[in-house]
């Protein structure tokens, strides 16, 4: 965990996805190439009355891989 804030209204936990590269959700080629990031709220839950949050800021990486599927679809 990055940083934990806590307030009246509960717990908020802020986290980071580790490392400079990922596979690919398709092919499991590794890509450095970030694509972008996004925040995340992954869950939403009291814990001893506190209202606890996650947030995860994750990033997005672009398949480099020609014979991926991902990087072939038309939606790309
Ligand atoms: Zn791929």
């Amino acid at each position: 965990m990055e940083l934990v804030e806590r307030s009246v209204n509960g717990i908020t936990m802020h986290a980071r996805v580790r490392g400079t590269d990922a596979p690919c959700s398709r092919c499991q080629n590794t890509s450095a190439r970030v694509h972008g990031r996004y925040l995340r709220r992954l869950s939403d839950a009291a814990v001893s009355g506190a209202r606890v949050v996650i947030e995860l800021l994750v990033r997005r990486f672009r398949c480099l891989n020609d014979a991926c599927p991902a990087v072939r679809s038309p939606s790309r």
